[in-house]
This record gives structure tokens, C-alpha cells and sequence, in this order.
């Protein structure tokens, strides 16, 4: 028997080539119930190398949608798990994998791959690795879901619409608005936040989620953890651990529906990978309602001045602001305009300081500053306009 045997069926089909998806690398962002999917179809394939990132563990809610994990495999790292269990279903696929947030690996982990699939499920990494896709110019596939119904999008880095291009319209507004990250806050504002919210903390829990740079509800559901588990102690571990579990509302999913988003995205990504010999990937959202059993393309255009993926990154976004504000009412102002819960504001190679104002450290109308946030690869250019002028 030749390696090839394996492959047999697949290869019947006009225009595959095999020896093409031995040779490709694809990063799957999330192995729950669409990403572990997506990554058992490569693996059956005969995918080159899969590389995996998910820092969650896994838990007993899962073992509905989630075929990688098993009972005995509860509270171990989903990424190491899924990695040993893909290397049973063909030893002959290399997976790497990291039990890390995606937004604190290296560029060359990225820089590496072929196709990029995002099966994550918050918009604050999706549009992260949509940043990423489009900065590094690699074609991206996101997948989600929400009960009976499952979304897919194919993102070739400035030929068709990214992420961000119809965010007004396709990102839920309470995700893009920043929180308040920017104004002065103190413990109190978090515990009567958490209030309004019906959660009871006290100002000591608050105090040492504050040490650690929790500021907002949108922190708690948010920061990096593993920043944190260095740093924090078990019982604020434990304690966030706590407020996480019940700020992150839980969308009711379906095994049948993640397998279905799973299947369209492997497809749309082998077809990808063959370069337009297995015919065009679609452009667009792919809707699939399994409740009216529709699927359904809707147009996506791509926007010229989007943020991300705008026609000409020589022209930075125009924005318009008073040089006498301070850098503090900057940041707020952007974190409104552009849903960034955490601008940072470099000017000169320099980062300017919230109580800085713009006039005096040297900002001029039509000088260009750069912008950073955990939304965002790379810093946005903008140049800012004066509105006197
Ligand atoms: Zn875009």
C-alpha cells in the first residue's frame, strides 16, 4: 500500500491535488466545537501541518459539540488534548500546538501558514486575527454560530471584504463600545458596575482586580489570562475565574450546526489552498439556518476607508480633533469612533501620556499619529485635523 491509499476517494475528484495539501500549513484560532470540526476534517485529508492555538481547558459542557475530548480529558489544556487526538486520526499530519490567547504568539507563527481559520468565539480576538490576516496578507476563513444558526466568511486580504469592513453593520454594538477603560476609575466603579449587573464583589475583591490592571466589566471578560496567572494570586484567579464564567454569556449551540459552519470552511479552505482549480471560493457571508434549512450568500462590499483593509494605507484616516484637548480625551474619542476599549496614542515614536495635550508636545493639523489596541496587528495611522483649520 502507497501513502496514497489513504487518500484514495478524495482524489478522485477533478483538479485535487494531494501532494498540494501535504505541502500546506493552516493555523486553526479555537479547537471548541468549529474549530476541533475543521481540524479533524483537515487531519482526515492529509493536511501538512496543522498549527492550533485555544488557551481554554476543557469542561464538561463541551463533550456535547466537541468531538477531540473525551470524560477522562476534563481540565486539561484543549490544545494539547486536541493535538494528541489528531495525531491518532493520522499520524502522518504534523500539529503544533499552543494552549495560549492568539494575540500573544509571534508573528513568524503566522508568517508560517497557508490559510488562517478563525473559530473563536469574541469578536475582540476575531477582529484581532482579522488584523492579522490582513497585515501579513493571508487569506482568512472565520466560522461562528449562534444556535441554529452558523456564518461563514472567506477573507482574501484586500480582494474581498475583511472583518472590519461592515463592522457597523455585522459587529453587535455593545462589543465595539469601549467601556470606559479611559476614564479615571476607581475600585468603587467596578463594584457598583458589577452592581448594576447583579453581581456582588466587595471593594478588597475589586481593589486586587485593580492591581492587576481590571479596571471594567469589559477587562474581566477580556484580559489576557495568562498574563495574570503569573502575577495573581489563586484566590483572584479564582475570583475572576468566577465573574468570567458569569459576564460571558453562553450562545446555545448544536453539534449538527458547528459540523455544518466546519464543513462549509473546510471546503471553502481546501479550495483555497488549490489556487481556483476546485472553482472560486465564495466572497461574501455564507448564511446557514438550520431552522428554515436556507443557506444563503449575502453581498459583502468591501470598504474603501476601512480601518483594517482600506484601499491605500499611504492615506491614513482623516480624523478630526482639537490640538488644546489632552491625549486622554483623544483616546476616548477614538475608543468611541472606532470600538478600541484601549487606544494608545504614539506621536514621534514617542507615547504621549493621558494628561498630555497635543498642541504642546508638538502635534500640528495634519500631522499623522499612530494608534494602538488589542483590536489591532498593527498601529493605525491617523491624521488628525484640526478643526479650526
Ligand atoms: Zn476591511
Amino acid at each position: 500500500m502507497s501513502g496514497m491509499d489513504r487518500y484514495d476517494r478524495q482524489t478522485r475528484i477533478e483538479g485535487w491535488d494531494q501532494n498540494l495539501l501535504f505541502s500546506s500549513t493552516v493555523f486553526i484560532a479555537g479547537v471548541g466545537a468549529i474549530g476541533g470540526e475543521v481540524a479533524k476534517n483537515l487531519t482526515m485529508m492529509g493536511i501538512g501541518k496543522l498549527v492550533l492555538a485555544d488557551y481554554d481547558f476543557v469542561e464538561l459542557s463541551n463533550l456535547s459539540r466537541q468531538l477531540l475530548f473525551r470524560d477522562s480529558d476534563l481540565g486539561k489544556s484543549k490544545a494539547a488534548v486536541a493535538a494528541e487526538r489528531l495525531r491518532e486520526i493520522n499520524p502522518h499530519v504534523e500539529v503544533e500546538a499552543f494552549g495560549k490567547d492568539i494575540r500573544v504568539l509571534t508573528e513568524d507563527v503566522f508568517r508560517s501558514v497557508d490559510v488562517i481559520f478563525s473559530c473563536l468565539d469574541n469578536w475582540a480576538s476575531r477582529r484581532w486575527l482579522n488584523s492579522v490576516a490582513v497585515s501579513l496578507n493571508k487569506p482568512l476563513i472565520d466560522g461562528s454560530m449562534n444556535g441554529f444558526y452558523g456564518n461563514v466568511q472567506a477573507v482574501l486580504p484586500r480582494r474581498t471584504a475583511c472583518l472590519e469592513c461592515q463592522s457597523i453593520n455585522l459587529i453587535p454594538r455593545e462589543e465595539k463600545e469601549a467601556e470606559c477603560t479611559l476614564k479615571r476609575r476607581n475600585p468603587e466603579h467596578l463594584v457598583n458596575d458589577l452592581k448594576e449587573l447583579g453581581i456582588e464583589v466587595d471593594v478588597g475583591q475589586a481593589e486586587k482586580l485593580f492591581q492587576l490592571n481590571i479596571k471594567t466589566v469589559y477587562d474581566i471578560k477580556y484580559a489576557r489570562l495568562e498574563t495574570i496567572t503569573s502575577v495573581a494570586d489563586e484566590g483572584v484567579l479564582r475570583l475572576l475565574e468566577r465573574l468570567r464564567s458569569i459576564l460571558t454569556s453562553r450562545l446555545p449551540a448544536i453539534q449538527s450546526v458547528a459540523a455544518v459552519v466546519a464543513g462549509i470552511m473546510t471546503t471553502v479552505g481546501v479550495k483555497l489552498l488549490h489556487g481556483g482549480k476546485l472553482g472560486a471560493v465564495p466572497t461574501g457571508l455564507i448564511v446557514y439556518d438550520g431552522l428554515s434549512s436556507r443557506l444563503s450568500r449575502v453581498r459583502i462590499s468591501r470598504d474603501p476607508l476601512c480601518i483594517v483593509c482600506g484601499e491605500d494605507d499611504a492615506t491614513p484616516v482623516e480624523f478630526s480633533f482639537k490640538l488644546g484637548e489632552s491625549v486622554l480625551k483623544l483616546k476616548e474619542a477614538l475608543a468611541s469612533a472606532f470600538g478600541f476599549p484601549d487606544p494608545e496614542v504614539l506621536f514621534g515614536g514617542k507615547r504621549l501620556s493621558d494628561e498630555e495635550i497635543l498642541a504642546e508636545v508638538g502635534v500640528k493639523s495634519g500631522d499623522v499619529i499612530y494608534v494602538s489596541t488589542t483590536r489591532l496587528f498593527e498601529p493605525l495611522p491617523i491624521k488628525i485635523i484640526s478643526p479650526s483649520h
